[in-house]
């Protein structure tokens, strides 16, 4: 096997991928049976598969390709980088240019007293380094048995054996023995599954106190910090109402414990705003960054801390790093990112066009009767499918059944809508034109009649 093209047949693609390749997050024995997906390039919003199909990327790749495939700078910036230097590490009393520049930039971009940044290949990485920041911090500090973190059921913070444990995906914490000690999860602020009689905004506050009620219960010398994404992407696009943030930055402030704002989706413009953050008013301690900081086309991700987390852990050595932390071709593509962002206003744009128009679009999108919610932040929305609007009902067939129907009819209609359980979630590139959201919303129209046809044929349509 010398030379593998986009130009074998698909077929032959499809065989040798089934013979040798382990996909992530994937059912393998489906997956042969049906036959894998090859794409073979990309340009903007489209991706473009061995088959010839032009499909329109709702995904961003996986929430992360912000400025939109084919940007030659990017390319570019990387080829300059290999030539001049294609690595060096960052350890041992040694830097380069790149990472002092990306480093200086993310500070600069960075809201209030976050000016310092550590490096990682990804944002599970990232979070791993969270995870030993903070219990290093609290020990420099002097309170060494303040080891708990507090995260969120349904939150997702990544897959290596820390970050999966932040996460609270149950799936994930069947397998392998997890989550690791000292992680407590809290329920999610999820209105519309989980809500029940209560307004939004009174649950928004009873959720946010299941932290201060973990921090009794727990004892507040023994937590070190709570994390959330500032709108939860993986479980769903699920929105907090408007009373959840502020009551968790009273109670983070009140028992004095690190705030871990995980921007890796939110950051670098998908809501609006350069962070997630900013919108929500959190003031967090350190910011987890990876996927937008360099629209994926390196893998990239980081710890952004505060001048106090970072003077705190400075007092000592921390036996901490990876050896492509602040890689320079990473570096130096993450930063002819961020040029592209800033110099073509793509966060302004998004908040003061791109995402309004996606909104009105896509909230129209709650008249189908399949349609139990229609909710959006910035560029990144979701949908929960129902059998019943008016009760907010789930289904009888098991979770994800009929979200895996509806992303089918997606695809067959070239559109990627990815379903998480049985809600539909989309994350365009921050890029997107009016015109290409009309097809978006169109697509995703025909996919819903489509899955209704089919949910109803298979007499799927019943509340749980
Ligand atoms: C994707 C994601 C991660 C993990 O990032 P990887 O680069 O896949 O390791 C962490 N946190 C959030 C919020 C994410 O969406």
């Amino acid at each position: 096997m010398n030379k593998i093209t986009n130009h074998m047949p698909t077929a032959e693609l499809q065989r040798l991928d089934a013979a040798h390749h382990l996909h992530p997050f994937t059912d393998h024995g489906a997956l042969r049976e049906k036959g894998v997906r090859v794409i073979t390039g990309a340009e903007g919003v489209w991706l473009k598969d061995s088959e010839g199909h032009r499909i329109l990327d709702g995904m961003a790749g996986l929430w992360c390709v912000n400025v939109g495939y084919g940007r030659d700078e990017l390319a570019e910036a990387a080829y300059r980088q290999m030539k001049e230097l294609p690595y060096y590490n960052t350890f041992f009393q040694t830097t380069h240019v790149p990472a002092i520049a990306l480093s200086a930039k993310i500070a600069e971009l960075a809201p209030g007293h976050l000016n310092h940044v550590f490096f990682a290949s990804s944002g599970s990485e990232a979070n791993d380094t969270n995870i030993r920041l903070v219990r290093h911090y609290w020990a420099q500090k002097g309170q060494p048995e303040r080891q708990v973190i507090v995260a969120r059921k349904n939150g997702y913070h990544g897959s290596s054996m820390g970050s999966a444990s932040l996460g609270g995906m149950a799936a994930m914490h069947s397998q392998g023995g997890l989550p690791i000690p000292g992680i407590h999860h809290i329920d999610q602020p999820y209105w519309w599954g989980e809500g029940g009689e209560m307004s939004p905004e009174e649950f928004g506050i009873a959720r946010a106190r299941q932290l201060e009620e973990a921090i009794q219960r727990i004892g507040p010398d023994k937590v070190g910090a709570f994390i959330a994404e500032p709108v939860q992407g993986a479980g769903g696009v699920i929105v907090p109402p408007e009373s959840y943030w502020p009551e968790i930055r009273r109670i983070v402030k009140e028992y004095g414990i690190l705030l871990i704002a995980d921007e890796v989706i939110c950051g670098f413009g998908r809501t609006g705003e350069w962070f997630g953050s900013q919108g929500y008013g959190i003031e967090p301690d350190i910011m987890t960054i990876a996927k937008g900081l360099s629209s994926g086309y390196q893998p990239i991700g980081g710890s952004i801390v505060s001048d106090e987390v970072a003077e705190t852990i400075a007092k000592d050595e921390f036996f901490h790093g990876y050896t492509y932390s602040g890689h320079p071709v990473a570096c130096a593509v993450a930063l002819e990112n961020l040029r592209i962002l800033e110099e073509e206003k793509i966060v302004e744009r998004v908040r003061e066009t791109t995402a309004p128009y996606l909104k009105k679009k896509w909230e129209s999108l709650a008249d189908h009767p399949l349609v139990g919610e229609a909710t959006i932040r910035g560029m990144m929305a979701s949908i929960a499918l129902t059998p019943d609007k008016a009760s907010r009902a789930k289904f009888a067939s098991d979770p994800g059944t009929v979200g895996l129907i509806c992303r089918e009819r997606s695809f067959a209609n070239d559109l990627v809508m990815r379903h998480v359980g049985d809600r539909m979630v989309i994350s365009p590139p921050l890029v997107i034109s009016q015109a290409e959201i009309d097809t978006l919303i169109e697509r995703a129209r025909i996919a819903l009649d489509e899955a209704m046809e089919e949910i109803e044929a298979q007499g799927l349509m019943q509340a749980a």
